[in-house]
Order: C-alpha cells, then sequence, then structure tokens
C-alpha cells in the first residue's frame, strides 16, 4: 500500500467497512480467527495483501481458505475481477480470506505458480492449490467456480461424499395417472 515500507517481515493489515453496520475496521493480513466487526460482531470480509514475503503466513497457514488474486496495476481485467471477488469475500464473509497478490512486487510467487496472464486466480486450502482460474470472470461464475473448489453450494449436505455412484437414469415417464 503506502510506498517506501520497509519491506520487513511486519503485519500487514487492512481497513475493511462492516457490510452489517458499515464501521470501519482494521482486520490484520494474519490472525488464528476470522476477523469481526468491533461495532455489530458480525464476520467481517477478509480482504488483505500478501507478497513474497507474507505469502505463507497470510495465505498458506491461514485458518480459512484463500482466495489468492494474483493481478497487476498495468491489467485492465483485474480492475473488473477485483470488485467481483471482493464482493464474493463479503458474501463469504467468515467463511474465506481474499488475498491479493501484485506480481509485479512478487516475483518469487509468480515463478513458483508459474503465473504467465493475469489475473490468475487461486483457491488455498490449507497450504495447498485447490483450484486455479486464469482469467476475469463475472461473480457468478466466479462463485460457482469457488464453491466447486470448496465443495460448498450445491445443497449436498452432511455424509461423508464418495458414496454415491453413479445413479442409474431415471426415465420417469409415469406409466398412469389415475385422476380422482
Ligand atoms: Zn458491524
Amino acid at each position: 500500500m503506502s510506498s517506501g515500507a520497509s519491506a520487513q517481515a511486519t503485519q500487514r493489515s487492512s481497513v475493511v467497512t462492516c457490510p452489517h453496520c458499515g464501521r470501519k475496521n482494521r482486520v490484520p493480513a494474519a490472525a488464528d480467527g476470522v476477523p469481526k466487526c468491533g461495532n455489530c460482531h458480525n464476520p467481517l470480509p477478509w480482504i488483505v495483501d500478501a507478497g513474497d514475503d507474507d505469502f505463507t503466513e497470510v495465505v498458506e497457514r491461514a485458518s480459512i481458505p484463500v482466495v489468492v488474486d494474483l493481478w497487476a496495476t498495468w491489467c485492465g481485467p483485474c480492475r473488473m475481477v477485483s470488485p467481483a471477488l471482493e464482493q464474493l469475500a463479503t458474501e463469504r464473509a467468515g467463511q474465506i480470506k481474499l488475498v491479493k497478490v501484485d506480481v509485479d512486487s512478487a516475483p518469487r510467487l509468480s515463478q513458483r505458480f508459474e503465473v504467465r496472464a493475469v489475473p490468475t486466480l487461486m483457491v488455498v486450502r490449507d497450504g495447498q492449490v485447490i483450484a486455479r482460474q486464469p482469467g476475469a470472470a463475472p461473480v457468478p461464475v466466479l462463485r460457482s467456480w469457488l464453491d466447486e473448489a470448496l465443495g460448498t453450494g450445491s445443497g449436498s449436505g452432511s455424509g461423508s461424499g464418495s458414496g454415491s455412484a453413479a445413479s442409474p437414469p431415471k426415465d420417469s415417464a409415469d406409466p398412469k395417472e389415475t385422476s380422482p
């Protein structure tokens, strides 16, 4: 953010506005739990920046899944996808964390993740990249991409998966419909 800050492993933080009460809150780049509003105690959108030096702490050691936005200042589509991601981070406050990485200031990360195009989006859970998407996309696409990566959404709730073999195709042609 502020230019000229020494690249020390200092804790970064950012300020987000609580979507519930409008109060501005400072959220740390890394924390054990999830940030909550100091006023209304709802979970806050967790939107922070990270770079080469703090990626491990901010992303790989995060307590909740992280959406990583690898972007660049000169990239037009990035300016469209960033607000979309922020909207998702707001919708899923307390469930995901959004971390933005400026690839021009993070050459090691760019190399490590072989970023050839920006934006490149990733979902990282427990330090593992579980999904990756090159290029921008509108909110509904990003939302379903995220849901698919995290195995949420689409109401299949409890129970350990992997039990569902291919269910036989059901040609439901009702043989007869007895009317009363
Ligand atoms: Zn609040």
